[in-house]
């Protein structure tokens, strides 16, 4: 079984690697792809995170992330991420929208400046070919992260939107959702899959950000989302994403990343 459409979202061993550490440890265990964020890119410089990722000859299976656009600064933020994303040679910017403003209960607001930021930004992605996925997160994130949290919620922006914007499907957000094998083929039929993130959704979860499972350990049926993916015709990679403080960033990242590996592969069954 081929891990060929394999990628390690790296904050699955940020607290174990830099970005280089990890990027090494990647091609160690045959991993073909990485999706590294923000803050690792900084701490390494840009220049020289290019030059690692080009130089291990990994593709950058997104850029985590862009998006916030209810808080200040977000569109001059996000033509930042996009210039860094294009160096990198990232297939999209992962975008987590934002949550209420500070202070706000007004939900209509936040959505209507997420809408604009993304338009804002749009012709910025356009022209240095970046795709924008917008990932919506799980609905106990609205207050403070995305109020973007349904799959079809995503998908009517990006529709509206038009070319170059997308979706990030990632399990964790979206596995309760009874609409989502409908919103998967819709999703397909539209050619707006642009990324595939899991992790398993751990009964009890202790911690709402950084207690996500590996896969297996859950609650998640993988093999029945991946059936409704491919039928919408998604051929790209498939990305662990694992925030866990209380197990995985415990252990030694090359157990992770051979756990990730067996894991994976038990999803394609
Ligand atoms: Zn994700």
């Amino acid at each position: 079984m081929t891990i060929d459409k394999l990628s390690i979202n790296l904050a699955t061993v940020r607290e174990q690697w830099d970005l280089r550490e990890a990027v090494e440890a990647c091609v160690r265990h045959g991993i073909k792809a990485v999706d590294p964020w923000r803050d690792q890119v900084t701490k390494l410089g840009l220049a020289e995170s290019v030059r690692v990722i080009k130089g291990a000859d990994v593709h950058v299976s997104g850029y985590c992330r862009g998006g916030m656009f209810t808080s200040p600064g977000a569109i001059d933020d996000n033509r930042r991420a996009i210039d860094e994303a294009a160096a990198l040679g990232a297939e999209c910017l992962v975008l987590v929208c934002g949550g209420l403003a500070p202070s706000s209960r007004d939900l209509g607001e936040a959505r209507k400046r997420i809408a604009d930021g993304l338009a804002a930004v749009l012709p910025h992605a356009r022209a240095n070919h970046v795709p924008l996925a917008i990932e919506p997160l799980h609905p106990m994130y609205a207050g403070d992260r995305s109020c973007v949290n349904t799959l079809a919620q995503a998908l009517d922006l990006a529709e509206a939107l038009g070319e170059g914007t997308g979706v990030a499907i990632d399990t964790y957000h979206v596995w309760w959702d009874s609409a989502l094998e409908a919103q998967i083929a819709r999703a397909g039929r539209l050619s707006k899959i642009f990324a595939y993130h899991i992790c398993d959704w751990l009964v009890p979860t202790r911690d709402l950000l950084l207690d996500r499972g590996m896969m297996g350990d859950g609650v998640i049926d993988f093999p029945r989302i991946r059936r409704w993916i491919e039928a919408a015709g998604y051929r790209g990679f498939t990305e662990v994403e694992i925030f866990s403080k209380f197990d995985w960033w415990m252990r030694p990242g090359d157990e992770v990343l051979r756990t990730c590996i067996e894991r994976y592969k038990a999803t394609l069954r």
